[in-house]
């Protein structure tokens, strides 16, 4: 099996990647407070263990090669602040590395990117960075969070009303008890139900509302959590987790066939 990790190669290996042949995924998430039974990396954790999935998954082929970046393990987290333990970036820092990041490789012919990403708040940041990257460095770089990639099947498995599953919740205790259940204290989880300010603001990652008041976890909840943890399992845990690196890999698959001129600007 091929490395998947970047920072597992030699220089001399990475020369001598297929510019055309080469994905790399960059996983962002954060450094935050999950309540009091699941621990601060669950955000980090999942987008990088989904997207080593998916390298394995697409690598085993023979077409393409993937390969995932280090890790960006803190996002922006200041409504999660409230609660110890949390590391937020600056929205301008979060953009910062990634810039940095593609700006390293790109002067060694490298294009294809896709940034998968495991934290909620991050997603405006990733919208206006890659449209950053894109004015400044010329390359089109899709990113999308997992969750989003498997939204009938979060509707199918999920038994808790709307608002079970938004931090903490019925979807990434599943995720935890599947991946790594040592690090879940089942002991501590309680219901957590959020009070929707509006009708039209909902904290689901099944349906999110169009009036998205942003959040404040110390006002807007009891222990930093948001939904119903107590109706995880380990088995809705590993039909997330199948199903998401499946159309993730798909989503690549797709990509390859896109040619450079595709995905980059030629006025740079
Ligand atoms: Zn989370």
């Amino acid at each position: 099996m091929e490395r998947i990790s970047w920072e597992k190669l030699s220089w001399p290996q990475v020369e001598a990647l297929d510019r055309d042949q080469t994905t790399i995924i960059i996983p962002t998430g954060a450094i935050e407070q999950h309540g009091p039974h699941l621990t601060l990396d669950t955000d980090i954790y999942n987008a990088d263990v989904i997207a080593r999935a998916v390298a394995k998954k697409v690598g085993s082929g023979n077409r393409q090669r993937v390969l995932v970046a280090p890790p960006v393990w803190w996002g922006t987290s200041p409504h999660h602040l409230g609660f110890p333990g949390t590391i937020s970036l600056k929205n301008h820092t979060f953009s910062e590395i990634l810039m940095d990041t593609i700006s390293s490789m790109k002067p060694h012919g490298f294009y294809r990117f896709l940034l998968v990403n495991g934290h909620g708040g991050n997603i405006g940041n990733l919208t206006a960075s890659v449209s950053q990257i894109g004015a400044d460095l010329g390359i089109s770089i899709p990113a999308l969070s997992y969750w989003q990639t498997i939204n009938d099947l979060l509707i199918e498995v999920g038994e808790s009303e709307i608002g079970g599953m938004g931090h903490a919740c019925e979807m990434e205790t599943s995720l935890a008890l599947y991946l790594r259940p040592e690090d879940v204290d089942m002991t501590q989880a309680i219901i957590d139900m959020p009070n929707q300010p509006t009708p039209w603001s909902c904290i689901d990652f099944r349906q999110p509302g169009f009036l998205n008041i942003p959040l404040d976890l110390k006002r807007d909840s009891k222990v930093g959590i948001i939904g119903n943890p107590l109706l995880a399992t380990r088995e809705k845990g590993e039909r997330i987790f199948n199903a998401a690196v499946e159309r993730i890999s798909s989503a690549i698959e797709a990509m390859a066939d896109l040619t450079k001129r595709d995905l980059t600007t030629s006025r740079f």
